[in-house]
């Protein structure tokens, strides 16, 4: 029988990271040590007082069976006390809910949102997901580039008339990935007009909010300006923050009737986050703060060696204030692409194609900061020795 998939499927971009992963297979197959600076997961464990939370909520029966719904009461209130800490923000119960890890209330935002023809701006170079759920939803991508001269924030009032007449949503991510750029105070004002007047819904998302590296500068909260609950939503996930990529969770919090919309979609889709897991969660938010500190400080380390090596060997790279990825200027004469592959070949490191990630990228590479010092010295080594 031949398979048919959806037009849909059809119609996602090309992976651009094939050609990498050849690439990558072919070096591991000849012995290289490869060290990989590609995918933004985090290389160190979760807190050990995360894992015996769940492993003593995994015993209790009651938490086998369905859980249903927004999540937990007292999840959603330990979310509810660590923004007001965080934040200086009061959300009540209402304004919350579980996900499935983040990427799953972003993908299933467009369903709740969007009707064939709507258009959602998205900002390039970004998180393809933003992408995705438009695609899946037949909806009109328009894509805000993201440029270094503009602090790479989109520059809201080049989108043209008609463009805003359909849009229906528009997602920012700060502290951004790729480019790890922190959003000033003055854009979210502005967002947040621009939101009112055009009858669009802000989606933010901010999975990296607590990695930062001022304590002076923590990065913003779309939700702690005013007006901004009545206009959209912030997208928050524990994978980041606790180094929990792999246990799936984290919340959608803001706009009761936003998040009605997506707890609508998941109602009908899926049964909730594993209710081990959000007591899990509860213990994260709940519990000392100090091994957020402590990943912090470990990033910081690698971010400067990288940072410091790449510069003295005369790559231009600015420092970045948050998230674990440097977004650096490939050197003069190459493509993204054709650097990632130099770095590959010749160094056995991987690195990800600003490219990749939407056409503003071109010009520039991702180095996820998720091996330890030695590494990251070794890395700075190895590109030492390149001939560009
Ligand atoms: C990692 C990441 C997420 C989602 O993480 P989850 O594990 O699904 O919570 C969301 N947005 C961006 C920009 C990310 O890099």
């Amino acid at each position: 029988m031949e398979i048919h998939y959806n037009e849909k499927l059809k119609k996602l971009p090309p992976y651009l990271f094939i050609e990498i992963d050849r690439k990558k297979k072919e070096a591991i197959e000849r012995g290289a040590d490869i060290i990989s600076l590609g995918v933004g997961d985090p290389d160190l464990p979760t807190p050990d007082h995360i894992i015996k939370s769940v492993q003593e909520a995994v015993t209790k029966p009651i938490n086998h069976q369905y859980p249903f719904g927004s999540g937990l009461l007292s999840y959603r209130k330990a979310i509810v006390e660590w923004y007001k800490k965080r934040f200086k923000v009061d959300l009540s119960a209402d304004e919350i809910c579980a996900l499935i890890g983040s990427k799953e209330g972003i993908g299933h935002m467009h369903l709740g949102f969007i009707n064939p023809g709507d258009v959602v701006l998205i900002p390039e170079p970004g998180y393809p997901v933003y992408n995705t759920g438009t695609i899946f939803t037949d909806g009109v991508p328009y894509f805000m580039p993201l440029l270094e001269k503009n602090g790479f924030l989109p520059d809201l009032d080049a989108i043209p008339a008609d463009i805003l007449k359909k849009a229906k949503l528009i997602f920012i991510n700060y502290p951004n990935n790729p480019t790890a750029a922190v959003a000033p105070r003055e854009f979210y004002l502005k967002l947040i007009e621009f939101a009112k007047k055009n009858n669009i819904i802000v989606v933010a998302d901010a999975a990296y909010s607590e990695i930062y590296y001022d304590e002076n500068e923590k990065p913003l909260s779309f939700l702690e300006f005013s007006g901004a609950k009545e206009v959209g939503v912030e997208f928050h996930s524990l994978s980041k923050t606790y180094n929990m990529t792999g246990w799936r969770i984290g919340w959608v919090c803001g706009n009761k009737d936003v998040v009605a919309g997506i707890l609508k979609v998941k109602d009908n889709y899926d049964s909730g986050v594993f209710q081990a897991i959000q007591e899990a969660a509860i213990t994260a938010l709940t519990s000392s703060q100090e091994c957020v500190k402590n990943s912090r400080k470990i990033y910081k380390e690698r971010r400067d060696i990288l940072v410091e090596g790449l510069r003295g060997l005369g790559w231009e790279v600015n420092l970045p204030k948050a998230s674990f990825y440097v977004w650096a200027k490939v050197p003069k004469g190459y493509t993204s692409s054709q650097t990632v592959s130099k770095l590959l070949d010749e160094a056995a490191i991987i690195c990800t194609p600003g490219n990749g990630m939407g056409k503003s990228g071109e010009g520039y590479v991702r180095f996820a900061l998720t091996v330890n010092v030695p590494r990251i010295k070794e890395t700075v080594e190895r590109i030492s020795k390149i001939k560009w």
